[in-house]
């Protein structure tokens, strides 16, 4: 039932964060003006922006201009459905809420916008740096050490990373490094080793098929960093115990 109504609200989350996604490489305002058709500009009826169910029902187009409307759009909304259900299930409907859920939402808004223009907004970093301290320090000071080093820990790695393969990684890929950190503590590590470990087996994916040329392309490291960090929130803290329970 909880997992229901989370990936209910994720569906309705996801439908914003496709605005989100946007609006904010473009600087324009995230309230007004509402939804348009990209094609013929006529705004979006309530009835017709249901999230996932509208696209379907119209079938991937634009009630007035019939246009193509891109399937990410159901896509982020699934994605967040999806995503906001597997953390409550996961660990539960406790107060880790606040933090975790609100930061799955900014990891997809991420990966979406990095994909698209190859930059992790300081206007999300930072919001999302100071949410997570505020909160965190809410819902368990104790914690806070942890968390502040974990993100110094992963800062710090991510900057070496980037300083010896400079094509592959930006600052926006290292302060983020540091911002999931603070939300995820110790579980970072897991997250980070995941980043890699899709990162290099995409890589090693796009070079089979398009040879070694298609590396100059460079593929974004920020959703394979928004990756690792949702499965962390998810089961990051079973892979820390699992790992010192057999090697600690
Ligand atoms: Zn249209």
């Amino acid at each position: 039932m909880e997992a229901l109504l989370a990936a209910l609200g994720g569906a309705i989350i996801g439908s914003f964060l496709n605005v989100v996604i946007a609006r904010v490489p473009a600087k324009e305002s995230l309230v007004s003006p509402g939804s348009k058709c990209p094609s013929c500009g006529t705004p979006i009826k309530a009835y017709d922006n249901v999230p996932i169910v509208s696209w379907l029902l119209l079938r991937g187009r634009c009630r007035s201009c019939g246009e193509r409307i891109s399937p990410r759009y159901p896509l982020v909304e699934a994605l967040t459905a999806a995503v906001f259900a597997g953390v409550v299930l996961a660990g539960g409907a406790d107060a880790d809420l606040a933090l975790e859920l609100p930061f799955a939402a900014v990891l997809i808004v991420i990966a979406f916008i990095d994909l698209d223009h190859r930059i992790i907004p300081n206007r999300i970093l930072l919001p999302t740096a100071i949410y997570g301290l505020a909160v965190g320090a809410l819902v368990d000071l104790d914690a806070m050490p942890e968390m502040l080093i974990a993100g110094a820990a992963a800062f710090t790695f991510l900057l070496v990373a980037a300083l010896a393969y400079p094509a592959g990684m930006g600052m926006g890929d290292v302060k983020l490094a540091g911002v999931m950190g603070l939300f995820l503590g110790v579980a970072v590590a897991p997250a980070l080793l995941i980043a890699f470990a899709a990162g290099a087996a995409v890589g090693v994916a796009i070079i089979a098929k398009e040879g070694a040329a298609a590396r100059k392309k460079g593929v974004p490291f920020g959703p394979f960093l928004a990756f690792g960090g949702i499965v962390a929130i998810i089961v990051g803290s079973e892979m820390v115990d699992l790992y010192s329970d057999r090697f600690l």
